[in-house]
């Protein structure tokens, strides 16, 4: 059974593992220890993801959360009231996100071999860099994960709180070469790379296009000195709609335009690269994840709330590599501030919703 006391410990433990991004090492080697003591076979990839397999019937079903944390998450001294809440001391993030998506991960396995039963093939991701662009999904080792359908906990609220509709994401980098000269003796032999980088900028998308499609020009880079016509000029931009059409629409202008602006000034090489970052989605009743999440929430219950959301998760990238994915809640609020805190009894409905999902049969 799903064990409050142990959850709760559980989650403490972690949240006093330091995890800012990029320095997950010592919270990775914890859960893949915490894992196999349950009996998962779980290792690192190569790019240092936990994945874990717990052998059950059925379709493999696949539980997944992030170990990385935002800043400042650095010395967490978590204050927790002895009932509800637990919450950060003011001077630091709590690091529910996405603690509380481990904690609830090794709570239902533990409580599942605890109690035995049948329960379907669990697999675990337990994603690095989430927070800095989705870095750990985006370098997963899929040749280990079989399933089909995942449930990431990932989610602020309770786990009826699901992201409903998420973006497609695209972005671009614009690299202009000029040439440079000294801008005092002979300025007509530079190109100059900001200047055209300007005329690309100045038509680039930016800002909001309709309610759900949006861009923005976010870096610019070049230049070396004042006194030099400068010889080169990056420009790192992005668009996301709800839609696709939409944000292949913008993209298609974005190009078009770098293009007229490469026309009008053959003296420079202008390099241009787009790409999707992630696609978006939005769920319907019949997706099979939430398919899954929906019956078992109901079964609670609760009903399911999907809302939209700006940008992407762990899940996004899932949903490129074919894996079926729902992003809902594990009881976290105010996430990626030092007002962030955690509902206990959410994070317990969490874990037994998860629990139920695991042990529905497949199909
Ligand atoms: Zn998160």
């Amino acid at each position: 059974m799903i064990n409050r006391d142990r959850i709760v410990r559980t989650f403490l433990d972690l949240v006093a593992i330091e995890s800012p991004s990029g320095a997950e090492e010592a919270v990775a080697a914890e859960l893949e220890h915490r894992l196999r003591a349950l009996g998962v076979d779980a290792g690192r990839d190569a790019h240092g993801n936990v994945l874990g397999r717990l052998g059950g019937e059925g379709d493999a079903i696949l539980l997944s959360a992030h170990m990385d944390t935002v800043e400042p998450g650095r010395g967490i001294k978590p204050v927790f009231d002895g009932a509800d809440i637990i919450r950060a001391d003011g001077s630091t993030i709590l690091g529910a996100d996405n603690k509380a998506g481990c904690a609830v991960i090794l709570e239902v396995i533990e409580s599942i071999q605890e109690d035995g039963g049948a329960h379907r093939t669990i697999e675990v991701a337990l994603s690095r860099g989430e927070e800095v662009g989705l870095m750990g999904a985006r370098n997963m080792d899929y040749g280990r994960i079989s399933a089909k359908v995942a449930l990431v906990i990932d989610s602020g609220g309770p786990p009826a709180s699901i992201q409903g509709q998420a973006p497609f994401h695209h972005t671009y980098d614009v690299e202009v070469f000029g040439r440079s000269a000294h801008a005092g003796l002979e300025p007509e032999k530079g190109v100059p790379a900001i200047t055209i980088a300007a005329e690309i900028v100045a038509g680039l998308p930016q800002g909001r296009f309709d309610a759900g499609t949006t861009g923005n020009v976010g870096r610019i880079q070049g230049g070396l000195v004042r006194n030099a016509v400068p010889d080169y000029c990056r420009i790192e931009g992005e668009m996301r709609s709800m839609d696709e059409g939409a944000v292949e629409a913008l993209q298609g202008r974005a190009e078009a335009h770098v293009e007229a602006v490469r026309l009008r000034h053959a003296e420079a090489r202008i390099e241009a690269e787009f790409r999707r970052e992630y696609p978006g989605y939005q769920l319907t009743e019949d997706d099979p994840a939430a398919k899954l999440l929906y019956g078992v929430l109901r079964e609670f219950g609760m009903e399911p709330d999907p809302h939209p959301v700006g940008g992407g998760t762990d899940g996004n990238i899932f949903r490129g590599h074919g894996i079926a994915s729902i992003v809902f809640g594990r009881g976290g609020y105010n996430q990626h501030t030092r007002d962030e805190y955690l509902v206990i009894p959410e994070l317990l409905d969490c874990a037994r919703v998860v629990e139920r999902a695991v042990r529905k049969p497949a199909g």
